[in-house]
């Protein structure tokens, strides 16, 4: 099949950014076969070797390890060992060609609506990985294989979410935190046309679901005669299904473990910081910045994840979850929470060390941008100045539908 050619013409090779790298040597003493290796200007990784342990991930101080790219044909040692800077993906032949640029410009413009809330251009964090984009479209989808499928609310709650795991099996398909994938659902539409891809956030980190597992999960809502929603939800073990992507290049996790993370949150707008949280307890464990959370749900029953999330220690996440209808209690959102601790908050917002990222339902923001406003007026900042200031330095981060 198409697919499975495109595949196999595809490699993932990993590479060191030389920007970034500080020589320490680090991930050369560390390597179980001996695939780092180095001379006076660069270290590198040499594909023949590498077998993406990633032993070298976690220990190496500054995130330059951790780059990756698709290529058909692997860089050469001798190559990398010339860069000043790590190569940008390329265009890839198969995967890429096609008569669908215009479908990939409808993607560009749902993402661009998603991120456009609190004004200003979409700009990545500094210190976030670069994405690998569009490498797979409508009539070169790749073919994911459902691994697992389970409602995460409770049965009698009317919001049925579902958390579901794709398996890409040896296709390659690499994904940051913070990315989306495209679902192309069977069937058409009322016209007789093909339905719009629709997006949905991964909820796993970087190294899949399961540790090199090269799989993804997805954390959807079931919308009331939603086709893509509903396509998916029913699912069974074994399926396929058509995805696109991966898509998004500035809502991504930081790299750098000093950077405080807020997150701010309602429903299915949890999946990115669940694998922003991943991310932290694999790759950086005893991480220096702060991770901060406000997630907001109608109960305990219907919050994503409520159970696994519990688990989570404070140290490596600090969470309010916040409830709207809980019998005989105060209605609370998040930005009621935001506000009760605003002393914690106003400390964030006045380190440039600090990115904040929201993420759901459309209706979430003006909330949320009214409760920051009003932390700032009583701690003696200026959201108005310190908003688009943040936004420009990619540090505030928006992702709304
Ligand atoms: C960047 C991004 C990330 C996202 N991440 C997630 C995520 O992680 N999880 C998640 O669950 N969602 C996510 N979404 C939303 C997702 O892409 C879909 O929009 C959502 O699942 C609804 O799609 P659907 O096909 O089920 O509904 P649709 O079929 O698009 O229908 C939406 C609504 O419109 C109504 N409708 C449809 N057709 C008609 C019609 N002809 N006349 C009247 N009403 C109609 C339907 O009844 C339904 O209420 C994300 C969106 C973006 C942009
Ligand atoms: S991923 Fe594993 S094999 Fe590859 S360079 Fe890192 S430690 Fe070596
Ligand atoms: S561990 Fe990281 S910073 Fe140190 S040499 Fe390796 S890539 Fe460079």
């Amino acid at each position: 099949m198409a697919h499975d050619m495109a595949a196999s013409a595809l490699k993932k090779q990993h590479l060191i950014d030389p920007e970034i790298c500080i020589r320490c040597n680090t991930c050369e003493a560390t390597c179980p076969v001996g695939a780092v290796t180095h001379d006076d200007n660069n270290y590198v990784v040499d594909a023949e070797k590498c077998n993406f342990c990633l032993d070298c991930i976690a220990p190496c101080p500054t995130g330059s390890i951790d780059n990756w790219r698709v290529v058909e044909q692997a860089y050469s040692v001798d190559a990398q060992l010339g860069w000043n800077e790590l190569p940008t993906q390329q265009e890839l032949g198969e995967a890429a060609a096609g008569p669908s640029q215009a479908i990939d410009g409808e993607v560009e413009r749902i993402l661009e609506s998603a991120h456009a809330g609190l004004g200003g251009k979409a700009v990545a964090p500094a210190s976030a990985a670069k994405p690998t984009v569009n490498l797979y479209r409508r009539d070169r989808p790749a073919i994911a294989t459902v691994q697992g499928n389970f409602r995460i609310t409770a049965a009698d709650t009317e919001s049925d979410i579902h958390h579901i795991v794709l398996s890409f099996g040896s296709t390659v398909f690499p994904v940051l935190e913070g990315q989306s994938i495209g679902v192309v659902p069977p069937g058409a539409n009322a016209q007789g046309k093909p339905h719009d891809i629709r997006l949905y956030s991964i909820a796993s980190a970087r190294d899949g679901e399961k540790r090199n597992a090269n799989n993804v999960s997805l954390t959807i809502k079931r919308v009331e005669g939603g086709v893509a929603s509903s396509y998916m939800c029913d699912l069974k073990v074994g399926d396929k299904v058509e995805v696109t992507g991966p898509y998004g290049a500035t809502f991504l996790m930081p790299n750098d473990p000093e950077i405080n993370i807020v997150m701010i949150c309602t429903g299915t707008g949890s999946a990115p910081f669940r694998a922003f949280t991943e991310r932290r307890r694999r790759a950086m464990p005893g991480a220096s910045g702060k991770a901060i959370m406000f997630f907001g749900a109608r109960s305990p029953q219907e919050l994503p994840y409520f159970g696994p999330l519990q688990k989570v220690p404070n140290s490596l996440l600090e969470k309010h979850l916040v409830f709207s209808r809980i019998p005989g209690a105060d209605k609370e959102y998040v930005q009621d929470r935001m506000r009760t601790e605003g002393k914690v908050v106003a400390a964030l917002l006045a380190s440039p060390q600090t990115h904040i990222f929201i993420c759901g339902l459309k209706g979430m923001e003006s909330g949320v941008d009214e409760a920051i406003a009003d932390i700032c007026r009583k701690s003696g900042l200026d959201w108005s100045r310190l908003k688009p200031e943040m936004r420009g330095q990619g540090r505030l981060h928006v992702e709304t539908y």
